[in-house]
């Protein structure tokens, strides 16, 4: 490892399961030593996901403490042996991994992409992990045609504004839930033709039922979990498809299967790593997300750039459903 390289970091720490007061910030963390296949990154901006809050909260159980973070953008400060690509010292990336709340993170490599030309450093992790959410979900959990209708929940958080803009590019006619006017305004704007404020409005069920003319929707892509499942099953057309992929309001409870027969429901429960879990299909994805950016001018919504200090506020921020788009945070 080079000289450059402190023996101790700026970072968060993970210290128990709780609320955002585990989170504590530290001045004095081992930097890590990038193992086989990885490279060690010095980070300039980390994002941050919900996941990050069913780790902290216990949705998710994992060792305490830990570094929390799946996603971040910065330098090559050094390799790891073993086959690393074409990655190299100086490059600058963006990586998707784990223990990102932290000035330096050792990432694999089978998740690290160079920045395209033109793309600006916070544009390209703003995009990484949200962007490769919705893009997968869109080109694999339902093949998405043009003229479907498609039902978005928390259609402008990170995830739903990208939602709403990739299915708005295939053709897709969008529905969005959000709780307030503003994510109304945010989410129409980026391209959701129909908004429901789901905190207001009593049946839903109803109001997507008059939209669709009482068919019912293609597909739902929902990321809020144990509030809005059953309603899902209930707005879903025959043969149509429910993609569960998040729990930001709690998870979703066992269900019994004989539930999807009536309308012959394809119900998934994907994650991104799962979809993109080979070096060719984080080339293949990155590339078209970076595309989509690019050639077809995609805005990629940041709510705010935080200091790392301010690690708890971002976290109550984005529990109390106060934000819109991607959160960012630097060192
Ligand atoms: P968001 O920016 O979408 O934030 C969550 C949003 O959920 C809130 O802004 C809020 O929008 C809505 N919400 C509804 N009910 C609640 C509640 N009770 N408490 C808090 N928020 C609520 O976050 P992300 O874009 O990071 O993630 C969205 C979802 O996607 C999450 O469930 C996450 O776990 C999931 N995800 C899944 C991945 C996968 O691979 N499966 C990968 C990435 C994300 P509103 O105020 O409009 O209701």
């Amino acid at each position: 490892m080079s000289t450059s390289i402190p023996e101790t970091m700026k970072g968060v720490l993970c210290t128990a399961v709780g609320g955002p007061e585990v989170l504590e910030y530290k001045t004095d963390l081992p930097v890590p030593k990038p193992g086989k296949g990885q490279v060690l990154v010095k980070n300039s901006y980390m994002g941050i996901n919900y996941i990050d809050t069913y780790f902290r909260g216990g949705v998710y159980p994992s060792p305490k403490p830990e570094i929390l973070g799946r996603d971040g953008e910065g330098e090559i400060v050094a390799v790891g042996e073993g086959d690393v690509y074409d990655l190299k010292k100086g490059d600058r990336v963006v990586w998707m991994g784990s223990g990102g709340y932290a000035e330096y993170t050792a990432v694999n490599v089978l998740h690290v992409a160079r920045i395209p030309e033109g793309i600006p450093e916070t544009i390209a992790v703003a995009a990484l992990l949200q962007g490769l959410t919705a893009l997968t979900m869109i080109r694999e959990s339902h093949p998405t045609k043009a003229g479907e209708f498609c039902l978005v929940h928390a259609a402008a958080g990170g995830v739903g504004l990208w939602l709403c803009q990739l299915l708005k590019a295939l053709g897709a006619q969008v529905i969005g839930t959000a709780s307030n006017a503003t994510k109304i305004e945010e989410a129409k704007n980026a391209g959701a033709e129909f908004m429901i404020d789901y905190s207001q409005e009593k049946d839903l069920v109803s109001k997507v039922m008059e939209i669709t003319g009482g068919n019912g929707v293609d597909a739902v892509f929902d990321g809020v979990g144990k509030d809005t499942f059953e309603e899902d099953l209930k707005v879903v057309k025959r043969k149509g498809t429910v993609v569960s992929f998040g729990n930001a309001s709690g998870t979703v409870p066992p269900l019994a299967i004989t539930k999807l027969a009536p309308k012959c429901i394809k119900l998934l429960r994907p994650q991104v790593f799962g979809y993109i879990s080979t070096r060719e299909e984080f080339t293949h994805y990155t590339e078209e997300l970076f595309r989509f950016i690019q050639e077809e001018k995609i805005p990629v919504k940041i709510h705010k750039i935080y200091d790392l200090q301010d690690v708890q506020t971002v976290h109550r921020d984005l529990e109390g459903r106060k934000t819109m788009g991607k959160l960012l945070m630097r060192p």
